[in-house]
């Protein structure tokens, strides 16, 4: 194992007590992420990858198998090191836009005035400069996961975990939000780990895109997007793009 491995799974396996008994939900899942990777995962629905990304921010303890994140086992939540976000962002209705991306640095004891400062930073970075003391009831849903990303990246953990988090999204915002995103990754270079369903969105976002069975899920492949950065428009007309997509849906079809 390099130095620069991030995220390293080994030999994990998870089962549910479903009503209707025991289901296997993912099965022998291997697989290392170097550290700055941005890598998606897809997979048919119920393959199990909102279950893995638990797995990885340490909400959910695998039946068998061993993660770690910059060499130290995940056992519980550790959002300094492991940030997450959810498709449906859950942010606290009750507490502003600004307030909601600093109760996570307010929870790790950080002076008022430097979380403050933070997270309004991050927000105008998620293009939401004005936008401070909106409570969540007063944005639209775009904005919402605006600021549940700002919350993501607020404690600068190394490795990021999205799940879907722009599925909720239409088009237009989901590509500036996925732009943004790109931004602020290269400019901190994150691990990231980003779940999505949206086949044209793995190939412009990721280095690499691992792709899921039915469940239970296993690992079918890995594909490498070796696609110049930035992915303009003439890199997404180009032939290679669509081949990748191509690729990826040719294996995901099957599995329906
Ligand atoms: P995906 O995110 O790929 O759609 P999930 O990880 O949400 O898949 O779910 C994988 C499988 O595990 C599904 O069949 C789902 O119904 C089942 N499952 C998920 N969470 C639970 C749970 N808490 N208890 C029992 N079964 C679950
Ligand atoms: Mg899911």
């Amino acid at each position: 194992m390099s130095d620069n491995t991030e995220i390293k799974v080994e030999g994990l396996t998870h089962r549910y007590d479903a009503r209707e008994g025991p289901l296997l939900a993912l099965k022998d899942i291997a697989f290392s992420v170097p550290r700055g990777r941005f890598v998606g995962l897809v997979g048919p629905s119920g393959c199990g990858k909102s279950s893995l990304l638990m797995m990885l921010a340490g909400l959910v303890v695998p039946s068998e198998g061993r993660i770690t994140v910059a060499g130290q086992p995940v056992t519980a939540p550790a959002p300094d090191r492991i940030g997450v976000v959810f498709q449906e962002s859950s942010l606290l209705p009750w507490r502003t836009a600004l307030e909601n991306v600093v109760f996570p640095l307010k929870l790790r004891g950080l002076p008022k005035a430097e979380r403050e400062g933070r997270a309004a930073a991050l927000l105008d970075l998620v293009g939401l400069r004005g936008f401070e003391s909106r409570y969540p009831h007063e944005l639209s849903g775009g904005m919402k996961q605006r600021v549940a990303i700002a919350r993501g990246f607020c404690q600068d953990p190394p490795v990021l975990l999205m799940d879907e988090p722009f599925a909720a999204l239409d088009e237009q915002t989901r590509m500036t939000l996925g732009d943004e995103l790109l931004r602020i990754w290269d400019a901190h270079r994150k691990t990231v780990v980003f779940v999505t369903h949206g086949l044209t969105e793995a190939v412009y976002l990721c280095d690499e895109v691992i792709v899921l069975s039915g469940r239970p899920g296993q690992i079918l492949e890995r594909i490498e997007i070796d696609l110049p950065r930035p992915r303009t428009w003439e890199v997404m007309a180009s032939e290679a793009f669509g081949q990748l997509r191509e690729r990826i849906w040719s294996l995901i079809r099957v599995q329906q």
